[in-house]
């Protein structure tokens, strides 16, 4: 037995398994489909190294893994927001039995912690360094003090159980099999156009998100689990576009005829948001490789597809 700071005794860390070095990785996936669907993970069903088991990350769940990827919490406001008290058990108590699932069977832990951790920032772009300016008691808290609770739970599993934890906060992201109704800005205006409806800017539509292909950021969270650091660590991409900017882009896209309309917002919309991604270059050799105007005709293309069956039936 080691022993921690606090005077705690600790398990040493797990031996490397074996797992780690067979030819196949082995992934369980668990998923409550809250916000995802099956159809996701059609082309991985029966293949000998896939299982999924739904399952809600607030309850226990006895698995033996070595790596433990935590992404569980819907991410989208509408769905964050549908119900507020779900998405903090889920931060909070999803967290701690991730957490306790890690101790248990010695397994390396990585929670996508978020860029709403910032809140409404004042310093910009948003290194790790910054605390944030969030609002505890608003509309948004449930996901951004939710988060942020995570993370308390992740160092502190870490100092006083010697738990080996990855942080990445993640940057607003956007790709080919979101849901088309996430009602996140990216896939609303892909949808929009495509179905000839007006886009809908939310204002003032001055505000800026910084938008990750997703390709570009599984290689991220890859690297960060199999990195050297804990974190917490910025993943996104630098490129800053306001939402007027957005939908122009998507109107030239897929609609020169594509409208926008300004509505009204949601409370304590951040007003901008940039990640400073210094870290992730440095000390995991990751940046995003795919920009905007080369991502998004690639998300257009699928939901287009998907647009056209859905509408078939
Ligand atoms: N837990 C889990 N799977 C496990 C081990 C623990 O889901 O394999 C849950 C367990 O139900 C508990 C939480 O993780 O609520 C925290 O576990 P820990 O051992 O840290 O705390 P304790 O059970 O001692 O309160
Ligand atoms: N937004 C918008 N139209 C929409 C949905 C969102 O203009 O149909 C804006 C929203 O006000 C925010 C930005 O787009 O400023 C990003 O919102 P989203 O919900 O995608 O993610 P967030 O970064 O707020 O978590």
């Amino acid at each position: 037995m080691g022993e921690s700071a606090n005077g705690t005794p600790v398990r040493p860390p797990p031996p490397e398994s074996p797992l780690r070095n067979s030819k196949y990785s082995k992934v369980i996936v668990v998923d409550n489909f809250f916000s995802g669907t099956k159809d996701n993970l059609k082309r991985w069903m029966g293949h000998p190294h896939f299982e999924i088991i739904r399952h809600d990350v607030t309850e226990t769940l006895l698995v033996e893994v070595d790596r433990i990827y935590h992404l569980a919490c819907p991410a989208s406001p509408i769905f964050y927001k549908h119900n507020p008290v779900k998405t903090i058990k889920t931060n909070v108590m999803g967290t701690l039995n991730m957490l306790g699932l890690a101790k248990r069977v010695g397994a390396r832990i990585l929670l996508t912690s978020t860029s709403e951790v910032y809140g409404d920032p004042l310093v910009h772009p948003q290194p790790e360094e910054y605390w944030g300016n969030v609002n505890p008691i608003g509309v948004r808290s449930c996901y951004d003090e939710g988060k942020r609770v995570a993370e308390t739970l992740m160092f502190d599993y870490h100092r006083q159980h010697n738990i080996s934890i990855r942080v990445a906060r993640i940057f607003n992201t956007y790709g080919p099999r979101m849901n088309i109704d996430d009602g996140r800005v990216v896939s609303n205006f892909i949808a929009q156009a495509l179905r000839g409806e007006t886009m809908t800017v939310q204002a003032p539509g001055t505000q800026t998100r910084s938008f990750c292909y997703v390709s570009d950021m599984v290689e991220g969270l890859i690297k960060l689990m199999e990195g050297p650091v804990t974190g917490p660590i910025n993943l996104g991409n630098p490129g800053e576009f306001t939402m007027l900017e957005l939908a122009q882009a998507v109107q030239k896209l897929i609609k020169p005829s594509a409208r926008w309309e300004i509505v009204d917002n949601t409370p304590d919309d951040p007003r901008q948001r940039k990640p400073d991604i210094t870290k992730a270059k440095e000390i995991l050799g990751w940046e995003p490789k795919i920009s905007l105007a080369e991502g998004l005709p690639l998300m257009a293309a699928e939901f287009k597809q998907r647009l056209e069956i859905s509408d078939k039936k």
